[in-house]
């Protein structure tokens, strides 16, 4: 790893200049209420990219105060919905006129490959907009029969003050998976984003009016979960809550929801899901499959493939190609190109990270590759794996969101599907086979919320996504994810003359 190390104590400099800072509120660039700012860090060197205003309760007021606003009395909500879903394309279409600034800042601050950032995240992205742009004029209620006397019908209304709590696994991705469908229905919004990654959606923000979405639609206050998070969540005036982020916060969006007023919840939580390499598997296309499955994104995704279950009759050669596609991988400043893995998001999780690994060495796990930091500068760690795990250890149990695979034997296929279901998760799992009864069978058994057969981490905005269990409750994408920002009325009309 030396020459790799060597390269990271030159970081390229960022393509982009960072240019907004303040909380979005009713269409204006504002400081916080507080004036208080906080330090947004750069993961490659752990210095400052730039000070953002920190939003708290009263920003979030202000910022809900807007969404009442522009939901009771704006246009929005009014319009057609042909003009919303317009107001939408223009915005896919800025995003992409912009791709590669919006990138660059995206990498900046979360250390996500900037490849990966400008071509596969960024488009898609854009394509989650026009999707639900597409959707706007397409959702309408229902005629009911009711008992003949009544004309019943179903309006399918907005929900009205969304509030959206995101990560910085895939800060713009995740805040397009909420704000798509919350503005298709016509919905208005206080979105606050994750602490470690604020930059990227105060940049498409701005794009958003740039577009023509009227002021005080969407508002974005950047801060912390605590104090700003918390405020969304416990507000007495949104309607509606959508958190991603880990189970534990979830369970506190859940409590603050129902110790204020019963907001409608949806919950994106974490994950260990298997990846299961059954045993008439070709070797070399499983290794990379379940490398890709574990290690995408730095290994900070919550559907990461991180119980890869590999059966016995392969598992020995399984496990020598995983170290040495491990020991392949290319670790390195985000900005050079052929990047396949940048560090970690901040201090904070690259600490975790590398405690689960001692965990791991301690409980008596075989290190196969990696094991350490990279370099001595940012949070970069080696792309590490381990074989002989067993079921009872922590490495297996809980969410590590790091590059730690964690390989596991196992004999037959009522085995692995009993010790795939044990988990306090149900978030996905991948089914590597050529036997389509062994995929039939696991996909039915296993009780998670997608099931990869012989490919993994397919995300395309069509597909629902969402966890069984702990991993969290409702679906998002797709046709689901609009329920979630629908109120359905029903309106029963008294016929005068039912015998027409
Ligand atoms: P987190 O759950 O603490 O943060 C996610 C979001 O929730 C952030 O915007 C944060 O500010 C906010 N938040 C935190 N505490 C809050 C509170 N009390 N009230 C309201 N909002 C609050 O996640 P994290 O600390 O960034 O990461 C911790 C672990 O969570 C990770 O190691 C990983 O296991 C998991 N995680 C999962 C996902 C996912 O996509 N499911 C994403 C990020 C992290």
């Amino acid at each position: 790893y030396s020459s790799l190390a060597a390269a990271l104590e030159n970081p390229i400099t960022p393509p982009v200049k960072v240019e907004h800072t303040q909380l979005l509120i009713n269409g204006q660039f504002v400081d916080s209420a507080s004036g208080k700012t906080f330090p947004t860090l750069d993961p490659r060197t752990g210095e400052v990219i730039a000070q953002v205003a920190e939003g708290d309760v009263e920003d979030v007021n202000r910022a809900v105060l807007a969404a009442r606003k522009a939901f009771d009395q704006g246009p929005w909500p009014r319009m057609t919905a042909y003009d919303r879903s317009r107001i939408l394309y223009r915005f896919a279409d800025l995003i992409e006129q912009h791709n590669d600034e919006i990138a660059a800042l995206e990498t900046w601050d979360n250390g996500k490959p900037y490849e990966q950032s400008a071509k596969v995240e960024l488009p898609m992205v854009a394509r989650v907009f026009r999707y639900y742009a597409g959707w706007a004029d397409k959702i309408h209620g229902m005629t009911v029969p009711g008992d003949g006397s009544h004309h019943v019908q179903t309006l399918h209304e907005p929900i009205g003050v969304a509030g959206q709590i995101i990560p910085w696994n895939f800060p713009l991705l995740m805040l397009s998976w909420k704000l798509g469908p919350a503005l298709a229905c016509g919905n208005t919004i206080v979105l606050k984003t994750a602490e470690q990654t604020p930059l990227s959606a105060l940049l498409v923000g701005k794009l958003l009016h740039e577009a023509g979405l009227p002021e005080g639609v969407v508002n974005i206050v950047s801060g912390f979960g605590a104090t700003a998070g918390a405020a969304v969540a416990s507000h007495m005036d949104i309607d509606k809550v959508a958190f991603t982020g880990s189970t534990d916060v979830g369970k506190i969006i859940l409590d603050l929801a129902s110790k204020s007023n019963l907001k409608a919840v949806t919950l994106e939580l974490g994950g260990k899901s298997p990846f299961i390499v059954c045993k008439d598997a070709d070797v070399d296309q499983a290794v990379e499959l379940a490398h890709f499955a574990l290690f995408f994104n730095q290994g900070q995704c919550c559907c990461a493939g991180s119980r890869t279950f590999v059966h016995e009759r392969v598992y020995d050669e399984f496990v020598e190609k995983a170290k040495a596609r491990a020991n392949n991988r290319v670790v390195g400043d985000p900005f050079k190109s052929g990047i396949e893995q940048g560090p970690q998001v901040d201090s904070e999780q690259f600490k975790k990270i590398l405690k689960y690994i001692k965990h791991g060495v301690d409980s008596g796990a075989t290190l196969q590759a990696g094991g350490d930091r990279l370099g001595s500068k940012g949070y970069y760690i080696q792309p590490t794996v381990f074989s002989d795990v067993k079921d009872d250890m922590l490495i297996a149990k809980d969410e590590i969101f790091g590059p730690v695979q964690t390989i596991l034997k196992f004999k037959d296929l009522d085995e692995v599907i009993a010790r795939a279901n044990n988990s306090r998760y149900g978030l996905a799992a991948g089914v590597f086979t050529q036997n389509l009864d062994t995929a039939n069978r696991l996909s039915r058994a296993l009780r998670v919320g997608t099931v990869w057969i012989n490919c993994y981490d397919v995300l395309d905005i069509t597909i629902p996504f969402g966890g069984y269990k702990m991993s969290g409750i409702g679906r998002e994408k797709g046709i689901y994810s609009l329920s979630n920002y629908l109120q359905v009325k029903a309106v029963v009309t008294s016929l005068k003359n039912p015998a027409w």
